[in-house]
């Protein structure tokens, strides 16, 4: 019987593998965790074991880059202390890649979109890096 119920376990956990368990919560994947394997194609411009990035589907601007956390975590509001060396890492990668892209004199914009008032669409925290032009005013009145 032990060995049974151990053998449904592992058959439910290998079957919901797009299900993550966070804090007592069960949080979706989005497309964003496939990228990260690599399962799904992107432009993938950096990646280390703590962040990944990789150039937006739908530029907004010459360069638009997205800058995510390896791990799973849906929005600012999920961020424990524990993941603040991703973060920090999600700044210094910017630099480096907006360096790279020959942006960091001019200047560029970091933007970190949280839930349905700040128009989040993909629910894995990312930070769009987006330059190459006069980017105007931060926001639309
Ligand atoms: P949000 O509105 O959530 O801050 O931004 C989500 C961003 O993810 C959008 O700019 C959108 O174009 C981008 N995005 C959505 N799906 C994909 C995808 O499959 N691949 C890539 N590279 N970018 C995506």
């Amino acid at each position: 019987m032990l060995l049974m119920c151990l053998i449904f376990s592992i058959l439910a956990a290998v079957g919901n593998n797009d299900v993550i368990k966070m804090e007592n919560q069960m949080v979706d994947e989005t497309i964003f965790s496939k990228i990260i394997r690599k399962e799904i194609p992107a432009d993938v411009v950096y990646q280390d074991e703590l962040v990944t990035a990789f150039k937006d589907i739908n530029p907004r601007a010459p360069i638009h880059i997205l800058i995510i956390p390896n791990k799973l975590i849906p929005t600012l509001n999920d961020l424990v202390d524990e993941d603040e060396r991703a973060m920090g890492r999600m700044f210094t990668v910017a630099k480096k890649i907006a360096q790279d892209a020959g942006i960091a004199e001019d200047g560029y914009r970091l933007i970190v979109n949280c839930n349905v008032h700040g128009g989040q669409e993909v629910y894995h925290i990312h930070m769009h890096l987006v330059g190459g032009k006069p980017l105007g005013p931060m926001l639309v009145n």
